[in-house]
């Protein structure tokens, strides 16, 4: 191999900017986790116990909630908590088509069916305006996800459960500590379902989620049906499962929560660059917060990008090393699982514009200012281009 092209091959590689860098994350705080974890296995006391307690506490605290519930992931978070209403075959749940596959997936596995509502093309987050028009004798509960780390406008959200009757789950697996008019999502609802997976704004070393409740007897029977409905050992009132959070990744969630606010103020800066670097671009539609969201934790950084050339963006910045990703290419009532609900095309415009226009950035909190002018530079050139 000529020796000009090995020189290039290593300059490009030099220049990759992923769009997250979990490495840069657990080197810094390496040293802080790695003794407690072998202490832990020292022990091997992995199931539940003191560690999983307290985590519950704390990250229940946190979020402004009574009670947490470690579970094994915001998947289970969301089913576990559609069990604890005995929600099933016959009702019927609302949420929206533009989110991650588990959202609508958990509803599935109660037997319960999801109706889809629209989002609102400038948050992500569902309709409100559109959700009463979906409600009919069967809907049990409504689940507002949280997008990119963005509060859903709750108020609206609650007083419309209120009127009808309905629980309210929170899908905040992508928004924890993010705020609706001052106040924690998570714990507005009944249930407020956190997701621990590595690329969330708290990551464990795997999977793991929580679910957060303010009511005591729901937050006992969610303790009860993450361990097989137990209660007390090898009594079964409720079906429950294997939905335990285990002491290992409780002990990572403790170590790590104290830097959660650091690391979601980085993040909140690198939005807050990109804004600059991107303002009076045309071509496209920057990130805008709510009037309500009082604190978007900023778990993704997601730009539309308008007559069609979204692709063709997309692979220009996949080519010159700029990870970035779409969330989501296919919205949920288009999935091929889902045919059966019988949605079709064109049923919900927005989120089947938003699954074409939109694109992820980089904003893990060490990206650095070179990194994000480079980003921004790279999507302005490739706009013009
Ligand atoms: C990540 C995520 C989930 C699922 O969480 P897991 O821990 O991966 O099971 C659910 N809903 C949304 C919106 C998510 O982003």
């Amino acid at each position: 191999m000529p020796t000009n092209s090995v020189s290039l091959r290593t300059k490009t590689t030099m220049m990759q900017i992923p769009l997250l860098d979990l490495k840069q994350q657990f080197e810094a705080i390496q040293d802080e986790i790695m003794p407690s974890l072998a202490k832990l296995c020292a022990s091997q006391q992995f199931i539940l116990g003191p560690k999983v307690e307290e985590v519950e506490r704390r990250i229940a605290e946190y979020c402004q909630a009574a009670y947490g519930c470690g579970v094994t992931s915001g998947s289970d978070a969301l089913l576990v908590s559609l069990m604890a209403e005995q929600i099933g075959a016959g009702d019927e749940v609302i949420t929206s088509p533009y989110t991650f596959f588990a959202t609508a997936g958990a509803i599935c596995r109660t037997g319960a069916k999801p109706v889809f509502v629209d989002i609102d093309p400038v948050t992500y987050n569902i309709d409100v305006t559109q959700i009463e028009a979906a409600i009919t004798p069967k809907t049990r509960a409504i689940i507002p996800v949280h997008l990119y780390g963005q509060a859903a406008d709750m108020d609206a959200i609650l007083a419309i459960a209120q009127k009808h009757g309905l629980v309210v789950v929170e899908d905040a697996c992508q928004a924890i500590g993010a705020e609706c008019r001052g106040r924690r999502v998570g714990a507005l609802g009944e249930y407020g379902c956190l997701s621990f997976f590595p690329s969330k704004n708290l990551g464990c070393f795997g999977d793991g989620g929580m679910v957060l409740a303010n009511d005591e007897k729901r937050a006992a029977r969610l303790k009860i049906l993450r361990n097989h409905g137990m209660a007390p050992q090898y009594h079964h009132h409720l079906i429950g499962s294997n939905f335990r959070l285990d002491a290992l990744q409780a002990e990572v969630l403790l170590k790590k929560l104290p830097h959660l606010d650091d690391w979601t103020a980085a993040r909140q800066k690198n939005a807050a660059d990109y804004d600059r670097l991107f303002a009076g671009v045309d071509g496209i539609a920057l990130p805008v917060e709510a009037a309500w969201s009082t604190r978007h934790v900023r778990n993704q950084y997601v730009i539309r990008i308008v007559n069609g050339r979204r692709d063709v963006i997309w692979e220009g910045l996949k080519a010159v090393g700029i990870g970035c990703a779409v969330y989501y290419p296919v919205p949920l009532h288009l999935q091929e699982c889902f045919t059966s609900l019988g949605y079709g095309p064109g049923d919900f415009p927005e989120s089947e514009r938003a699954a074409l226009e939109t694109l992820a950035l980089p904003i893990f909190p060490e990206l650095t200012m070179e990194q994000k002018e480079r980003v921004a530079a790279e999507v302005i050139r490739l706009l013009k281009a």
